[in-house]
């Protein structure tokens, strides 16, 4: 596996990988979700490349950047089991150049839910994907359906910039009792971390709902809210949507996405679910 730090590197090693290659962007502190990724990667490509970036512009003034969870050797060691050909580890002037002025705005798949809780997220987010996506090259990217919003976002800015990479989403991977793996579970506490599972009880009973022919929004929403009211969580927002452009569904007659954002004590989480309501 080759490690590299600078476009120039990056630039150079890439020239050896053999055709295709597959990329998966990250913010590092790697666990089974990554890997994945990796793998998926791996299935479909020749070559398999992780970025590692820690991306300051999608984190806003009162976020988590400074103490976002960081274990570059831990990374590497994941990355060198899951067969990685090669990393990417660029530092923040790396990436955002003396004179750095463009950004990527993807309209309204980016304004609601996420990006409405979250200014400038998106805006973040759509421009380090298109500037990594450019930098590696790479003919498939893979991305988690653990941030949907952002694999919205992902495809649209692809297919409105004509880039030629193929956006790949691939399925959430959940801990035994369905908490999706996430780098910021770390920052929960023994006491918070079996409640926390209530997301993934509210989703699943929702989504077994709309299975049923259930297509109320506000009950979908209601099954949704109950056991994270049990377990206490602070909602941030819990929606019903068009799985494309995200917009409110209702009533749910079509298949749809459920997301959830939601604290618990300090630490904020999202998560969702397919709804597929009977044909
Ligand atoms: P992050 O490092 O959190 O920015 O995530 C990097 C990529 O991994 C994104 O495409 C995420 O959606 C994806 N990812 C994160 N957690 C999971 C998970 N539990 N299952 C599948 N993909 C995930």
């Amino acid at each position: 596996m080759q490690v590299v730090t600078t476009r120039a590197e990056l630039r150079r090693a890439r020239a050896t990988l053999p055709e295709s290659v597959g990329v998966v962007p990250t913010m590092g502190y790697l666990h089974a979700g990554h890997v994945a990724l990796v793998a998926r990667a791996r299935r479909e490509s020749r070559s398999a490349i992780v970025t590692v970036f820690v991306n300051p512009t999608q984190f806003g003034p009162n976020e988590d950047l400074a103490r976002y969870p960081r274990d570059i050797e831990g990374d590497r060691r994941l990355c060198l089991d899951a067969g990685v050909d090669l990393l990417y580890v660029p530092a923040v002037e790396e990436v955002y150049r003396p004179g750095f002025a463009t950004t990527v705005d993807v309209g309204p798949v980016a304004r609601r839910w996420e990006g409405e809780r979250r200014p400038g997220h998106f805006v973040g987010v759509a421009t380090v994907v298109t500037k990594l996506l450019n930098m590696t090259r790479a003919d498939r990217a893979y991305f988690g359906e653990k941030d949907f919003q952002q694999l919205q976002v992902v495809r649209r800015l692809v297919a409105d910039l004509d880039l030629s990479t193929e956006i790949i989403g691939c399925p959430t991977v959940r801990e035994p009792d369905g908490l999706a793996l996430s780098s910021r579970n770390v920052y929960l506490t023994p006491a918070e971390r079996p409640r926390a599972s209530a997301i993934y009880r509210g989703l699943t009973a929702a989504s077994a709902a709309a299975a049923g022919g259930e297509r109320d929004t506000a009950r979908l929403r209601a099954a949704i809210e109950a056991p994270l009211h049990a377990a206490d969580f602070r909602i941030d927002y819990v929606a019903i949507v068009d799985p494309v452009t995200l917009e409110p569904l209702d009533p749910v007659d079509r298949p749809a996405r459920a997301l959830v954002a939601a604290r618990l004590g300090a630490v904020r989480l999202i998560d969702n679910i397919a709804l597929e309501p009977p044909r």
